[in-house]
C-alpha cells in the first residue's frame, strides 16, 4: 500500500472541517495546524474559506505568517479556496488596509468581487483534463481580476480564471470541499506527491 501523504489544513478560522473531511475521503493522513510546531511533518497546507481579514490577524498572531511565507517560497504546496485564495494572493483589492497576504500566487483578487446580488451561486465550470463538469459552489466569493504569466488557468467561468495553478500553489474562487466530489482536491494531492518524492520529509 502506499504510505499516505500527511496534509495540514489550517483551522484558525472558517471551512477547515469539511476541507479535512475531504482530504481524508482522498486517503490523505490530516492534521488541523494552529501553531508553527502543527506543521513538522505535513507534506502541503490547506487554507479554508472564511474570512480573510480575520485569518489575517490570527495568522500574524500566530507567528505562522513569516513561516508560510517562507515555504511557500520554496515550493511546498498549497491550496488556497476562497478567502484561502485571498490570503495567497499577491495584490488584494477591497480588501482591508493592515490584511497581509502570503503572496504565494501571482493574481490580483478582489473580496467580494462577484458583488451583493450574487452573494452566492452555483455553477457548473469546465475544469482543464476533467471530463465532466465540476459543480462549484461560490459563497461571497473573491474574483480573479489579473493572473500573472506563469499562472495556469485550469478552469474559467464568464471570462474570469477561477482555478489556477503556479508551482506547487493552487487555487480557486470556490468551495470543492463542499460538493462530493473529489477531483480538485485529488488535484492537490497529486502536486504535494510530486513534490515529496524531491522534497522527502
Ligand atoms: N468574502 C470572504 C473574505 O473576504 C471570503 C468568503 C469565503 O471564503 N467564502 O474573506
Amino acid at each position: 500500500m502506499e504510505p499516505k501523504l500527511h496534509i495540514g489544513v489550517l483551522a484558525l478560522q472558517g471551512a477547515f472541517a469539511a476541507h479535512a473531511q475531504a482530504l481524508r475521503d482522498c486517503g490523505a493522513e490530516v492534521r488541523l495546524v494552529r501553531t508553527q510546531e502543527d506543521l513538522n511533518g505535513i507534506q502541503g497546507l490547506v487554507i479554508p474559506g472564511g474570512e480573510s481579514t480575520t485569518m489575517s490577524n490570527l495568522l500574524v498572531a500566530s507567528g505562522l505568517s513569516e513561516v508560510l511565507k517562507e515555504r511557500f517560497q520554496h515550493g511546498f504546496p498549497v491550496f488556497g479556496t476562497c478567502a484561502g485564495m485571498i490570503m495567497l494572493a499577491e495584490t488584494i483589492l477591497d480588501g482591508r488596509a493592515d490584511q497581509i497576504s502570503l503572496g504565494a500566487l501571482e493574481l490580483d483578487v478582489r473580496r467580494n468581487g462577484y458583488g451583493r446580488q450574487n452573494d452566492s451561486f452555483e455553477q457548473d465550470i469546465v475544469v482543464h483534463s476533467f471530463e465532466t463538469p465540476f459543480h462549484a459552489l461560490f459563497i461571497r466569493a473573491p474574483v480573479i481580476e489579473a493572473v500573472g504569466s506563469d499562472v495556469e488557468v485550469l478552469a474559467s467561468w464568464g471570462d474570469r480564471p477561477v482555478l489556477v495553478r503556479s508551482g506547487n500553489a493552487l487555487a480557486c474562487s470556490f468551495h470543492p470541499e463542499l460538493v462530493s466530489d473529489l477531483r480538485i482536491h485529488r488535484i492537490f494531492l497529486s502536486l504535494v506527491e510530486n513534490f515529496s518524492v524531491t522534497n522527502p520529509r
